[in-house]
């Protein structure tokens, strides 16, 4: 007999999905109405305004994608391509290798722009780039690249991409909530995020921002887009400003009361503070990580607050602590990737996880389960550090 499923109550200081704020959760079950019922119509708008607020932006076409954020991906990439063109793909982790591969599904020509793992995109390499590809027409970068905690300057590439008459594609899908994301005042063309990291909304919708220009080349195609779902001009008229919407398909409606709440969450908090928060929370756990002698992966200035990326100690079985971590404290960790896996853990502070409960919590399950495996660790020191940070802020 097959029986209620009931997930175990964990903690979740991962890659994603993050905690879901227990608000968020209760707006999942409010009751479900027609995706066309003038109520429903009317949080849609909201949502719009309220990315356009988390985004920074004033674009119109600003809307959630009904996938997950990998979907957003390929919508931006599927939009501005078309078969023979050329795109710039700044890639230094995992996700700017999916780039790649969304350029060549387009039938286009992926330029590779490459940094170490752990290391920002530079944008000299960019430049040189743009130099030796004058007729290329895209550039995308990974803002906050999830597999490395490293955050990448996305002002400088973006402006490097418009002054080179390239439409410019931004990952920030662990950007949004946690660091400052800005659409407008980069100039980005087209950016795509995800609900379930520092939104800590649960996964499967991307929100999306098209900039004018981006419109204009999606208006000036000559071929069609070859996906139907992701199409941007038949999504615009489900999702579009006028009133007559048409039948595109059926929005998730309760996920989407569930990114409505998030976002509200958000906006009430409000966007300088939610970055304050990310940033006091990683030096804390930051100051107790090192104090337990691990090391950071990436220099500090390019660190991104919500995903901690430290070294694993030699002669340690980094999957049986992650496993230790996960059974006796219910507390969910991430491993590396790549180059990295086995080598690195992954330690997000995304959203609602990112608190001094969690920090504090993290810190002590973990120094516990190393001295266990006979890590030379003083007792209590990672906790004593990031506590004595805490009071330092006070
Ligand atoms: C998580 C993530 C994605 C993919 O989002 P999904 O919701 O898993 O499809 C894309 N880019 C980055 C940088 C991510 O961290």
């Amino acid at each position: 007999m097959t029986n209620v499923f009931n997930p175990p109550a964990r903690t979740l200081m991962g890659p994603g999905p993050s905690d879901v704020n227990p608000r968020i959760l209760s707006a999942l079950a409010r009751p479900t109405i027609g995706h066309l019922d003038p109520q429903f119509v009317a949080m849609m708008d909201e949502v719009k305004s309220m990315l356009q607020y988390a985004f920074q932006t004033k674009n119109a076409l600003t809307l959630p994608v009904s996938a997950p954020g990998s979907a957003g991906m390929e919508a931006c990439f599927v939009n501005l391509l078309e078969p023979g063109d050329k795109a710039i793909v700044c890639q230094n982790g995992v996700f700017g290798g999916r780039m790649k591969e969304n350029v060549e599904r387009c039938g286009a020509t992926a330029i590779l722009v490459q940094d170490d793992w752990g290391k920002p995109v530079d944008p000299a390499k960019l430049a040189q780039a743009l130099a030796d590809n004058p007729d290329a027409k895209v550039v995308a970068f990974v803002h906050a690249e999830t597999s490395t905690g490293v955050r990448s300057d996305a002002a400088t590439l973006c402006k490097l991409a418009a002054e080179n008459n390239c439409l410019s594609i931004v990952d920030a899908v662990t950007s949004v909530g946690g660091i400052e994301v800005a659409i407008d005042a980069w100039g980005a063309d087209a950016v795509y995020s995800g609900t379930q990291k520092c939104l800590s909304c649960v996964p499967g919708i991307s929100p999306v921002s098209f900039s004018e220009r981006a419109i204009a080349a999606i208006k000036n195609r000559t071929t069609k887009v070859q996906s139907w779902f992701l199409d941007m001009e038949l999504v615009m008229g489900y999702w579009g400003q006028n009133t007559q919407r048409a039948y595109h398909h059926t929005a998730p409606v309760n996920t989407l009361y569930a990114l409505h709440e998030s976002l509200l969450i958000l906006e009430q908090e409000g966007l300088e503070a939610a970055w304050a928060r990310h940033d006091l929370n990683h030096k804390a756990l930051a100051a107790g990580l090192e104090a337990m002698g691990l090391s950071f992966v990436v220099d500090e200035e390019y660190r991104l607050p919500q995903l901690n990326v430290v070294t694993i100690p030699d002669g340690i079985d980094e999957a049986a602590i992650r496993q230790s971590l996960l059974q006796d404290y219910n507390l969910e960790i991430g491993a590396g990737l790549g180059p990295l896996a086995g080598k690195v853990w992954r330690i997000g502070l995304m959203g609602y996880a990112c608190n001094q409960t969690n920090v504090l919590f993290c810190l002590a399950s973990l120094e516990q389960v190393l001295r266990e495996q006979g890590a030379d660790i003083v007792a209590g020191s990672g906790q004593s550090a990031a506590r004595a940070y805490y009071q330092s802020q006070q």
